[in-house]
């Protein structure tokens, strides 16, 4: 370490004291100007859905307007916009690279970002024909200007929050934030009449100097937003103090008075179409804990760890228990850190610390929220937190940099009235690690590679524009194909073999199209054309496989029986599956002596390049069966669960073969 903590006897810090000459502080660093800095514009795009499953391009770093409870908005200062021009660039950079369908502009408070309208009006220009949506984060009333809600609908109506923090105007001046009440009414009746039906509003409780009415207040406003048309979703979190902020010194609630606010707030936040939803206040204890927290803190994070507390910032992961006896076995109280109000002239754990915000100015500020006065957003010549000056200043961009969107008039109408509009029905592969992604994975890689590849898709009308694209039956995690099918919807005319080309390059390892042929629309829907799949199943993955005469005297077996029923895991619990009607076909044979029902078309890998086994079960099972093809051969032989996993299927022919 750098530094060394000595403590009074009552466990406050006596001072920090630096172990090298010329390293009495920790001083930060940050680009003074970010459009100066490269943006990853091919950011990883993870198969599985992930929460934020979108692309997220930072369109301001910091905050100007001090809000006394937010450390980022003071540690992150001063306010540095990236110009519009730019944040063009990127979209349509990351866009090209990665294949989201949705854009979310992030910063602080992005309703602030000089460029906001023409940037939204430009981008909305490009996005529509493609169905990209723009999102927006958490926007402060009264900054999204008029017309920006007709701009983001124009594609799909994304999630609109609206974060007040305080419900009266005297908590609100208290923490700098203060939104006036006719100013949130008529942004929630805007954002109705606009046709969003749900509006979210963030709330804390435990701000200094709450008193019960504040909290009351809450209800009392989100009755009134709810008046103006659509549901309110009313999100309450508890305010935890943090570092380097105005409220750094305050005492925070204990988990009682967490229980007891809450109680309060949903007796009376009730009624139809308004609901509410809470912080675990045992998380928010943590939260406050160690937002605060200093090096004797370790110790309990290590006896947490050793009694196994991982992922606690799940709910359903907090192991309470486990946390407090790892605060007792520390011999750290919690209460140490969270119940009690700091001296101003006490020495904090993060005094070493200097993130550019003078101390007096954060003393300055505390003082100021005492007496409920606001402390006006910042401004260029502004030097008086200390952060403006020789160390950089504000960054404003200008919005004339936007060009102005070249419209399209009525593109989107005639191109669908055209006659030659198409679907391409391919047949591709899925091998290898890509048999690990479920159907729904499969489909968001699949439209992804579409769209980086400008597949120009056909959408669906109506609410959430989706591509119009249909696969075969979902094929099961783990199996292997040779014979998957998709149909895509074009708008334009795109050659078959061009499209193979196209997407062949975007596809990731694993999935390949192995031929595309341009079809009408009429003719029953894909999943509907087939009868029936036809595997190869090996067992080359088995530590022990059983052996040939063995799986053959089983299939023998199930040829004599009536009735061989399985059991199934289904959504609704376990079933039962007599398997004998949907079994058309079942043999052991070496695999060279395989031959596929029809031939396999070119470029299709021969299933002897793919096994590694001498001979495999040949299994040709209805569509209707419902039951995966491992599970089936698992019964037959009675493998284990673990056997089971590890046999390897490939499904090698889908019947009739519609290509
Ligand atoms: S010096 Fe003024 S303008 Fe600069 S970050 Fe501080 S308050 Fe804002």
């Amino acid at each position: 370490s750098l530094f060394f903590p000595r403590y009074h006897p009552d466990g406050t810090l006596r001072e920090i004291v630096p172990l090298r000459d010329g390293y009495e502080k920790v001083i930060r660093r940050y680009v003074r100007d970010i459009n100066s800095v490269p943006y990853p514009t091919r950011p990883i795009v993870p198969f599985m859905r992930v929460v934020h499953d979108r692309l997220s391009v930072e369109i301001a770093r910091g905050c100007g307007w001090g809000c006394r409870f937010c450390q980022v908005g003071f540690i992150y200062r001063p306010l540095r916009e990236r110009g519009g021009k730019e944040i063009l660039e990127i979209v349509r950079e990351a866009l090209g690279s990665t294949g989201y369908d949705e854009v979310s502009l992030l910063a602080l408070s992005a309703g602030d970002h000089r460029c906001l309208f023409p940037l939204v009006r430009h981008l909305m220009e490009e996005l529509e024909e493609e169905r990209i949506a723009l999102s927006l984060p958490s926007l402060r009333v009264g900054t999204f200007p008029e017309g920006l809600l007709e701009e983001i609908k124009r594609v799909r109506k994304t999630g609109f929050t609206l974060a007040p923090e305080a419900a009266t105007e005297r908590l609100q001046r208290v923490i700098n934030k203060v939104i006036p009440r006719d100013e949130l009414l008529e942004a929630a009746s805007r954002l109705y009449r606009a046709g969003w039906r749900v509006m979210k509003l963030y709330f804390m409780i435990g701000l200094p100097t709450e008193r019960e009415e504040d909290i009351r207040e809450i209800a009392r406003l989100a009755r009134e937003v709810r008046a103006r048309g659509g549901q309110v979703n009313v999100s309450v979190s508890t305010f935890v103090p943090k570092s380097h902020t105005p409220f750094q010194w305050e005492k925070m609630l204990s988990l009682e008075e967490i229980e007891e606010k809450q109680s309060l707030l949903k007796g009376v936040l009730r009624g139809r179409g308004i609901r509410l939803k809470w912080h675990d206040p045992k998380m928010s204890f943590l939260e406050g804990v160690f937002a605060r927290g200093d090096r004797r803190l370790g110790r309990v994070l290590l006896e947490a760890h050793r009694r196994g507390c991982r992922f606690d910032g799940w709910s359903e992961h907090l192991k309470w228990d486990s946390w407090q006896e790892a605060f007792d076995r520390a011999g750290v109280d919690p209460s140490f850190y969270i119940s009690r109000e700091r001296s101003l002239e006490e020495v904090l754990p993060w005094a070493h610390l200097d993130p550019g915000v003078k101390v007096e100015y954060l003393r300055e500020e505390r003082e100021r929220a005492y007496r409920g006065l606001p402390t006006p957003p910042c401004r260029e010549g502004c030097e008086r937190c200390g952060m403006c000056g020789e160390r950089g200043g504000l960054v404003l961009a200008d919005p004339s940099d936007i060009p102005p969107p070249a419209r399209r008039v009525g593109v989107r109408e005639v191109v669908l009235r055209k006659p030659w509009v198409r679907k391409i029905r391919s047949r591709f592969l899925k091998l290898g690690e890509a048999r690990l992604l479920g159907h729904l994975e499969m489909i968001d890689v699949f439209l992804r590679a579409a769209r980086r590849a400008s597949i120009p898709m056909r959408f669906s009308e109506g609410f959430h524009p989706l591509p119009r694209i249909t696969f075969s039956n979902p094929l099961p995690v783990g199996v292997e194909s040779l014979a998957e099918f998709v149909d895509l919807e074009l708008r334009r005319y795109i050659k078959a073999s061009e499209f193979v080309e196209r997407m062949n390059r975007e596809l990731p390892d694993g999935l390949r199209i192995l031929s595309s042929a341009e079809m009408a629309f009429k003719g029953r829907a894909l999943p509907n054309l087939f009868t029936a799949d036809l595997f190869l199943i090996s067992f080359e993955h088995l530590s022990s496989p059983p052996p040939l005469e063995e799986v053959r005297g089983a299939l023998k077996d199930f040829s004599r029986r009536d009735r061989f029923p399985v059991k199934v895991e289904k959504k609704k619990g376990i079933r039962e599956v007599d398997l004998v009607p949907f079994v058309e076909g079942l043999r052991a044979l070496p695999l060279e002596e395989f031959e596929p029902p029809v031939p396999l078309p070119a470029g299709v890998p021969s299933p002897s390049d793919i096994l590694e086994t001498e001979w495999v079960v040949e299994l040709k099972l209805k569509k209707a069966a419902g039951v995966k093809p491992q599970r089936f051969i698992s019964a037959l032989l009675g493998l284990s669960s673990d056997e089971e996993r590890l046999l390897r299927v490939l499904k090698v022919e889908s019947l009739p073969p519609p290509l």
